[in-house]
């Protein structure tokens, strides 16, 4: 019997936040996105449990980002809702 393990990415889950920011890199005034991606250990190609999440803040305009701890996404989630 074959057992096929493995990670995957999950579609990252993008969020349009109310920070308006000013990006560092393309100098455009936007309201970022927040986005979660999560890597899942899979078997059989279908997701099993999560094993590695990253939060960011992100450029909608360039993609330039910034890591976010899990405390800030989900405090600028709240603030966007
Ligand atoms: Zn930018």
């Amino acid at each position: 019997m074959f057992v096929i393990l493995g990670l995957s990415d999950s579609k990252p889950e993008i969020t349009k936040s109310n920070d308006f920011l000013n990006c560092p890199n393309c100098n455009n005034q936007r309201f970022w996105n927040l986005i979660h991606e999560r890597t899942h250990f899979s078997l059989f190609f279908l997701p099993v449990f999560p094993i590695k999440e990253k939060y960011y803040k992100a450029c909608p305009v360039c993609n330039y980002g910034q890591e976010l701890s899990k405390t800030d996404y989900y405090y600028l989630l709240n603030k966007s809702k």
